[in-house]
Parts: C-alpha cells; sequence; structure tokens
C-alpha cells in the first residue's frame, strides 16, 4: 500500500495506534456479548460503559446521554426521525443549504412525507442570518438541525446563539457536529443543543462507529427497533472494538485537545497564508471578512479557490506528488457537480469549480506542509497554462452564467 501527505482528514482520518491497540482484544479474545448474563460477556459490558465515560467527558455529557450508533449518518437520521416522532402534530423542521448529505437528504424525503423544510441561505462567508432563522420559526416547527461546522469549507455556526432561538419557539435542537467533535471544545451541560451527531472515523476512531448525544428529558423513539441495546433506544449487537474505539479515541482528543488543535491551526494557517502570497487568483472560500481571516472556521480546515482551474485537475496533480486533498465537488452519477455548499455561497463560476479542500489532523507535520507550498505554484501555473479560459474569457463565461441564473 502506497502512503502519501495524507491533508484530506475532513473525509475520514487515520487510526491512533493507542486505539488500535486498545480495540484489538475485544476483536480476538474478548468476543463475548456484552448482553450476556455470564461473567465473559459480562466484563465486556463493562468496557462499553467506559467506553460511554469516555465519550460523554468529551462533549460534556452524561454517560446517559450518548447512544453508540454505527456512524454519523445513522446519527442524524436518527435524531431527526425522533424528533419528529416526538412531536407528531408539527409538520415543519429548519436546515440550512449547506448540511452534509446526511442531514439534506432526510429533509428531502421527509418533504414528500408531509412535512415542510426551511433551507436556511448563507452568504459569501458560509453564514447563516440569525434573522433569517427566527422570520421562519413558527409554532408548527418541530425541529431546527444545523450543522456545528461545515465539512467543506471548516466555517463554523454560532450554535448556541441558534439555539436560543430556538427554544424561544420550543421546537427541538439537533445539531450535526461530526466534522466539530475532537476540534472544538465543547460542554453540553451549558450547552442549548438537544441532539448532537458524531462520528469516530473523524477523530481517529474506526469507520463504522458513532454516537448520538440525546439530552435527558428529550422524548427518543429509536431508528432501529428490535432488542433492548442501548437502553432500548437503538436496537442491535454492540460493535464493542468500535465502541472501545471510540472510547479511547474521545479519551486522547480530550487530553490533547488545545494543544492538538493549536499546533494545526499555525500549520493550516502557514498553509493558506504562503498559497495566497505565492500564487496569484486564489482565495480563501469561508469564514474571510474584508480580507482578514475570522475565528469562525475549524483549526484544521482550508478551502481555496483557483480561479480558471479545475479543482480535479489540481487535485489529480497533486496526486502525482503523493499528496491527498479534496475538491468542493462531489462526483455524482460520472457528472461533476459543483460542490451544493460553494454555491449556496454565491461563488463565481470561475473559483468554483477550482475549489481545494486541505484539512489537517495532529498528525500533519511542518515538512508536509512544505511540500504541499512546494508543488503548489508550478501545478498552477501549469494548469492555467492549459486552460482554454484566459481571465477575458472567464468573465464572459462568469456574465453568461449570471444571465442565465437571472433568467
Ligand atoms: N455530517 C458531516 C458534517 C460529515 O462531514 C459527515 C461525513 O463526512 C457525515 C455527517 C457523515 O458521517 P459518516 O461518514 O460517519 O456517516
Amino acid at each position: 500500500m502506497q502512503t502519501c501527505i495524507y491533508l484530506d482528514n475532513n473525509a475520514t482520518t487515520r487510526v491512533d495506534p493507542e486505539v488500535v491497540e486498545a480495540m484489538l482484544p475485544y476483536l480476538s479474545e474478548y468476543y463475548g456479548n456484552p448482553s450476556s448474563m455470564h461473567s465473559f460477556g459480562g466484563q465486556v459490558g463493562k468496557v462499553v460503559k467506559q467506553a460511554r465515560q469516555q465519550v460523554a467527558a468529551l462533549i460534556g455529557a452524561d454517560d446517559s446521554e450518548i447512544i453508540f450508533t454505527s456512524c454519523g449518518t445513522e446519527g442524524d437520521n436518527a435524531a431527526i426521525r425522533a424528533a419528529l416522532q416526538a412531536q407528531p402534530d408539527k409538520r415543519h423542521i429548519v436546515t440550512t443549504q449547506v448540511e452534509h448529505p446526511a442531514v439534506l437528504n432526510v429533509c428531502k424525503q421527509l418533504e414528500t412525507q408531509g412535512y415542510t423544510v426551511t433551507y436556511l441561505s448563507v452568504n459569501r462567508q458560509g453564514q447563516i442570518d440569525l434573522d433569517e432563522l427566527a422570520a421562519s420559526m413558527t409554532g408548527n416547527t418541530a425541529l431546527v438541525t444545523i450543522m456545528y461546522a461545515n465539512n467543506e469549507t471548516g466555517v463554523v455556526f454560532p450554535i448556541e446563539q441558534i439555539g436560543l432561538r430556538v427554544k424561544e419557539y420550543g421546537a427541538i435542537f439537533h445539531v450535526d457536529a461530526v466534522q466539530a467533535v475532537g476540534k472544538i471544545p465543547l460542554n453540553m451541560k451549558t450547552s442549548t443543543v438537544d441532539l448532537l451527531t458524531l462520528s469516530g472515523h473523524k477523530l481517529h476512531a474506526p469507520k463504522g462507529i458513532g454516537a448520538l448525544y440525546v439530552r435527558r428529558g428529550v422524548r427518543f423513539r429509536p431508528l432501529l427497533v428490535g432488542g433492548h441495546q442501548e437502553r432500548g433506544r437503538r436496537a442491535g449487537t454492540e460493535n464493542v472494538p468500535g465502541i472501545v474505539a471510540l472510547g479511547k479515541a474521545a479519551e486522547i482528543e480530550l487530553a490533547h485537545l488545545a494543544a492538538t488543535t493549536n499546533k494545526q491551526k499555525q500549520l493550516r494557517d502557514r498553509l493558506e497564508k504562503t498559497l495566497l502570497e505565492t500564487i496569484p487568483n486564489c482565495e480563501v472560500n469561508g469564514d474571510v471578512f474584508d480580507g482578514k481571516l475570522r475565528k469562525n472556521r475549524l483549526p484544521n480546515t482550508t478551502n481555496i479557490g483557483f480561479k480558471y482551474i479545475e479543482g480535479e485537475a489540481i487535485l489529480l496533480s497533486l496526486n502525482q506528488f503523493g499528496i491527498c486533498a479534496s475538491s468542493g465537488s462531489a462526483c455524482t452519477s460520472g457528472s461533476l457537480e459543483p460542490s451544493h455548499v460553494l454555491r449556496s455561497m454565491g461563488l463565481p463560476y470561475t473559483t468554483l469549480h477550482g475549489s481545494i479542500r486541505f484539512s489537517l489532523s495532529r498528525y500533519t507535520t511542518d515538512a508536509e506542509v512544505d511540500a504541499v507550498l512546494a508543488v503548489m505554484p508550478g501545478i498552477v501555473e501549469r494548469l492555467r497554462a492549459l486552460s482554454p479560459f484566459n481571465n477575458d474569457q472567464a468573465d464572459w463565461l462568469q456574465g453568461r452564467e449570471e444571465a442565465l441564473v437571472n433568467g
């Protein structure tokens, strides 16, 4: 297997070797079922309990408020469905245009099942307007589901300010915190959030494990029905190795959160600043104001638009140097669709298609950032030389796009 310079940590992360070590015995000798009456299973039940405490500690929750799930997508689905079932008379949901498909596609499905959904817009900085949120809320609003931090841009929403408005209308507040947990300190004890989703593989645990926080007192009906696991809130025999791994990963994140995020932020800032300085016609997509970088972004993420070229071409070129990054685009049924997030932010056509996300982790080194900085100017220059658009044509194209959009 080839190794690489991995700057795609919002997609998934390397499993921490300590996490692997912690989970291995539960793949081999300790294979008991935690629900069994015998002590062979019972000892496994104890480690599940410990992992629940570790996950709860990371987000400042009580362990009784944690339900283990299979992934972030399941957590989002379970939270949204549960919130609606708890309030069968209410038929309105508020979300944003820039959510992950794990939320957006559930909302779209719910629209076919008699629900009305408001998709809040975002501005050029990727931020929602709190007045638009307030104006959208009614007594019929059952649920507000808004992400903590955007996976593509790293833009962080003002979750507690949003939560205060949500509470005025008595709606349930779900937050998809898949990208925030382990990168931002969270404390559910002082929070307005009712339901919060997290996913193991974004914080150095393996794929296939996640958790949902359900505030005590919030009525919860399970998505998966069957046995009595997770106190009847998520049926199915527990993924014990995954749960142990998530617990260990949470413990490590909590112990090193401030130090690792500071280091990542320094590296991210150096990468971003130097790219902006050395490459003409590029800009940060995200919470940037008057050319100055603001704080409302994850410490590990930068999304940069390189005008007049295709993001995919940059990625392929980076790949040749063993560098993994990501474009904002999702490859949908063979056609390259521009990112719904960047589109919602109203980016010009010329930037939209040439946007790249670099996302760092605690394993990212100075040398890796140097390697990216060494090759990026050359890659962009070469692709621009090949690009069918010179700047005039790009402006013409932008004009055509605007004309089409405006009818
Ligand atoms: N929500 C956000 C913001 C994400 O970034 C992701 C994954 O990229 C998910 C949900 C889905 O998580 P999972 O891959 O664990 O299903």
